[in-house]
């Protein structure tokens, strides 16, 4: 079991399906299934009042293409209690728009956003937005990335990923196998080590990113570097720093 505290996304989207195959299989399937995290899809196209169930309309102004409308949005948010107040006082949750004018997502965002009790994802499609959502309704826009993508939902599963992995417990508890018994001193010391550099590596901490090789050593003449062959720890360690670059 985990510790409890569990993180609950929201998904504003007008293709829930999009998402089975991510929260259907390993990681995000695990921790929904281990109650660490919830996610709630929401179709924003149920929440719009027209006959039509209208999702989006032209821009004012002209121009090509189309808009996502403000009201089924709002709809949706004021159905989970998230509006017509937003810009959140209480820190404990966050209202998201995906988009790529916001700012850039990095791990220090996946980090705050691993605190939070909920979060809410708004994916656009079309041309985008109704500014107002943004101004009115999101406490802040989000981009994943200086690209332009066809909707907001992939930008929406990568921020999940990122964050999701982050709450305690998703990744298994380091505290409980910190735990775990050796007969040798060393050993248990080496455990604790290692224990520390994947927790460490998890939250995005510290340079901990060097290269990794598995089995074969040799494949057709491409080679793993001696070092890591050579069980000696200590020049292991010292080729990983040397060779480590921070997330
Ligand atoms: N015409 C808009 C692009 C809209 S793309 C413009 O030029 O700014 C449609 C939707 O895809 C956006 O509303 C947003 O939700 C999503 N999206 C596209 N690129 C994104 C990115 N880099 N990061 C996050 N969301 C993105």
């Amino acid at each position: 079991m985990h510790n409890g505290r569990a993180m609950t996304f929201h998904v504003l989207t007008t293709f829930p399906g999009m998402f089975s195959g991510f929260l259907g299989e390993t990681m995000m399937k695990r921790g929904i299934e281990a109650g660490i995290v919830h996610v709630n899809l929401v179709n924003i196209r149920e929440h719009a009042t027209d006959k039509h169930k209208t999702t989006d309309d032209t821009p004012y102004g002209g121009g090509p293409g189309m808009v996502m409308k403000v009201e089924p949005i709002f709809n949706v948010l004021k159905a989970l209690k998230k509006a017509p107040s937003s810009k959140h006082q209480i820190s404990n949750e966050r209202i998201v728009l995906l988009s790529p004018r916001g700012k850039q997502f990095t791990q220090q965002i996946a980090q705050e956003y691993a605190k939070l009790e909920s979060l809410t994802l708004i994916c656009g499609r079309y041309e985008g937005v109704d500014q107002r959502v943004a101004d009115h309704l999101a406490d802040e826009e989000l981009s994943i990335g200086p690209y332009i993508l066809s909707g907001g939902e992939v930008a929406a599963m990568a921020v999940m990923e990122a964050v999701a992995r982050l709450v305690p417990g998703f990744l298994g508890n380091p505290e409980s196998l910190r735990e775990e018994s050796f007969s040798a001193k060393g050993q248990r010391a080496e455990a604790r080590e290692n224990q520390r550099a994947l927790w460490a590596k998890a939250q995005g901490l510290g340079p901990t990113e060097y290269p990794q090789f598995t089995k074969p050593a040799d494949f057709h003449g491409w080679n793993v570097p001696d070092v890591l062959l050579s069980g000696d720890h200590a020049e292991i360690e010292r080729w990983r720093k040397k060779h480590s670059r921070a997330v």
